[in-house]
């Protein structure tokens, strides 16, 4: 809808913005109120070069549209149809729990194997571990490619895939030859567009899932999904959108928990979400309860910080990793909440047709 600053626009003005919105394949359909007469668009509307070039022009106050600026994660794109497999499990039928440590200390291998089997016993589908790590400081930790045999033997192990987070094309590459099956996009990286690109481009022939994070300054939930199109454009769209908590943080927790915004995407796009409660609420005692809210907002996983002896971890873990037991207490809770919530977001999706 085109909303001009007058209230009629003269005939050379009218016939401006036709033949720009025509170059674009739009044809424009008058509404004339009492007072005013603003434009409908028919046609594909979301050009950005076209939106604007009509907010450039001088008589025009905005452009507002109604699709949405995402053309292959919105909920009326053919890939609607598509469903990501993670292990045994199929996002949206059942609910997935990613746990597992912040961060893997390879002079400590033996936590992590012990995570590992303790995450399977807990009723856990993907193990999660920091092989890199962004750390606001550069004097704390990094990380360390050797913590990917770690990994790997881990996955050997327990049979469970594994997801860790890459921040760069080195990292990528060494993540996709040891044939990680989900990579994390960190909340620092969600709007890299360079790196977003590169691993759409180089996991388009594989099965490898993204679990791309919230940005903490992102703001429109519109931005959330215009980065997960980055990645998807590249041919894989093996994309799950996972809120983990932004800024300015609400005080006392970590970050400003959003598992609340679960709806309000199930309601744009048909990518699934998994809540990370860890980093939005950054304390174990706080993590049960953002686990079972995300739960309850229609989430379709969740991903959980977890560690066989938390004081002894490294990276997050001392602060906010819960132990096998506890995690064991919010798989059994979450998902009977999660078959208790199937109802409503039956409902939010009939809604929205
Ligand atoms: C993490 O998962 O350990 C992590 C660093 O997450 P985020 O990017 O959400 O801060
Ligand atoms: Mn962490």
């Amino acid at each position: 809808m085109i909303i001009p600053k007058e209230n009629v626009l003269t005939p050379e003005q009218e016939a401006e913005l036709r033949s720009i919105t025509a170059e674009f394949g739009i044809t424009l359909q008058p509404i004339s109120g009492t007072h005013r007469t603003i434009y409908a668009m028919l046609g594909d509307e979301r050009e950005e070069l076209l939106i604007a070039r009509v907010e450039g022009l001088d008589y025009i106050d905005k452009v507002d549209t109604i699709q949405a600026p995402f053309k292959l994660m919105a909920k009326g794109s053919d890939l609607a149809h598509h469903r990501i497999h993670v292990g045994a499990k199929t996002l949206g039928e059942e609910f997935l729990v990613i746990a597992g440590q912040c961060t893997i200390d390879p002079r400590n291998p033996q936590y992590f194997y012990e995570t590992a089997q303790a995450v399977k016993e807990a009723g856990g589908d993907v193990l999660r571990g920091g092989v890199w790590k962004p750390r606001t400081s550069p004097h704390s930790y990094q990380g360390d490619a050797k913590a990917m045999d770690i990994l790997l033997e881990a996955r050997a192990r327990t049979g469970l895939p594994v997801d860790t987070e890459v921040m760069d094309e080195e990292q990528l590459d060494m993540a996709l030859a040891a044939g990680v099956d989900m990579l994390q996009v960190g909340a620092r990286n969600a709007l890299n567009y360079g790196l977003l690109k590169q691993i759409g481009r180089k996991i388009r022939d594989r099965n490898t899932i993204v679990l791309l994070k919230r940005g903490m300054h992102m703001g429109k939930l519109d931005e959330f999904i215009l980065a997960s199109e980055y990645i998807a454009a590249g041919g894989n769209p093996n994309v799950v959108l996972c809120p983990r908590g932004t800024v300015p943080a609400m005080d006392g927790y970590r970050n400003h928990p959003d598992e609340c915004i679960t709806p309000l995407l199930k309601e744009r796009t048909w990518a699934p979400v998994v809540i990370d409660p860890s980093h939005s609420v950054g304390k174990a005692a706080y993590v049960p309860f953002a686990a079972v809210a995300a739960a309850a907002y229609g989430a379709d996983g969740i991903c959980v910080e977890t560690h066989v002896n938390p004081t002894k971890g490294i990276g997050d873990d001392p602060k906010q990793a819960v132990t096998p037991e506890v995690l064991g207490r919010i798989v059994r809770d979450v998902r009977a909440v999660y078959q208790s919530q199937k109802v409503h977001l039956e409902h939010l999706h009939l809604a929205r047709g």
